[in-house]
């Protein structure tokens, strides 16, 4: 096909291993994320003119450790703004693989997509033997080129496998298959020139998402502050009253098996519900669901369930929740609807 006539690809780079340069070829732990030149990344993969006209734009070359709210704004405006221009078929993000699962998550409760939207990184930095960023580059460019993903809101490509943004998480700190979809498995795999679906993306059985339109939220008004606590052998509620003490608007209790805590640390909870701060219940397994009223009496404590989201996700969905300024009635309807399984029918 002609270049003019093949889909136009916006790239917009954020950072992370995928731009990631090491001091020499065998380092593939030892390196700066973020330091090489997005358009020199591109050069090095020729074949992606086979497949895409580019747009390349750099808003950021950052470790996604480094990741943050105002570039997540930034992040979520461009790719709005390019949803109206005609002349962006669809919208490939690099960035880095610590974070990039809640940066896709958070794209997924804040965008109406009408194009594709693919996030990718790399497990390998650019200058190491067998870097793996070029192959997910160009599989990236070619999913996002693709009708088929459409309507899966925000995907990930790495590793030759594609996730939906709510499912995937990292699992490895440094392998290249570091991506699984737990208990659910990718969406597709990519092998030589074919995207292999092997089934569509999760369906909320109550409706579509409730979308949180960015216009929503006034740009000033500040993020909330909202903390990640892992329950374990020994918890006490101390971790918990500082962090209300401190300020803390909301907390992810990273709970036990089925998301439970113990009689101290709900003793915590209790006083954190009565300060005003919200708490939601999410398990440190893998795979949840983290049910409500089930191991824990949510209901009484005024605590909020995170159904089968991990605590990572639940957290972005609660920053959302809370920096749309929701009560605790309005907090509930949204996990009702996000945090899938949640409740019993
Ligand atoms: N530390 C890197 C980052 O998240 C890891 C990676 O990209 O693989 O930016």
């Amino acid at each position: 096909m002609k270049q003019d006539n093949l889909p136009k690809i916006l790239v917009l780079g954020t950072g992370g291993t995928v731009t990631g340069t090491a001091p020499n070829e065998v380092s593939t732990a030892r390196y700066e994320a973020g330091r090489l030149a997005l358009i020199d990344l591109l050069a090095g993969v020729p074949a992606l003119l086979q497949y895409a006209q580019l747009q390349v734009e750099t808003l950021a070359s950052i470790d996604s450790k480094d990741m943050h709210f105002p570039l997540w704004m930034q992040l979520a405006e461009r790719i709005t703004y390019a949803q109206h221009d005609q002349r962006v078929d669809g919208v490939v993000v690099l960035h880095g693989s610590d974070t990039l699962e809640e940066t896709a998550y958070f794209l997924e409760l804040v965008l109406s997509l009408a194009k594709p939207l693919v996030l990718v990184g790399a497990m390998r930095p650019s200058t190491a033997l067998s870097a793996d960023g070029p192959l997910n580059l160009l599989h990236a460019v070619r999913l996002a080129a693709t009708p088929q993903a459409q309507g899966q809101g925000p995907l990930v490509v790495i590793n030759q496998q594609i996730f939906a943004a709510r499912e995937v998480t990292k699992v490895s700190a440094y392998a290249i298959d570091a991506f699984v979809s737990p208990g659910q498995g990718p969406l597709a795999r990519v092998l030589d020139e074919r995207i292999y679906w092997l089934r569509r993306r999760y369906d909320i059985p109550s409706g579509p998402p409730a979308v949180v339109h960015l216009t929503d939220v006034p740009v000033d008004q500040p993020w909330p502050w909202v903390e990640i606590l892992t329950h374990g052998v020994g918890a006490d509620a101390r971790a918990l009253q500082a962090l209300c003490q401190s300020g803390v608007n909301g907390i992810v209790l990273a709970g036990t098996g089925l998301g439970t805590l113990s009689a101290t640390v709900l003793a915590g909870v209790d006083a954190a519900r009565k300060a005003g701060v919200a708490v939601v219940r999410a398990s440190r397994c893998l795979l949840g669901p983290v049910l409500h009223d089930i191991g824990n009496d949510d209901t009484q404590l005024g605590m909020l369930a995170a159904g089968d989201l991990s605590p990572q996700k639940a957290r972005v969905l609660l920053l959302i929740g809370l920096r749309k300024g929701l009560d605790q009635e309005g907090l509930t309807r949204l996990f009702d609807q996000h945090a899938l399984l949640a409740h019993l029918p």
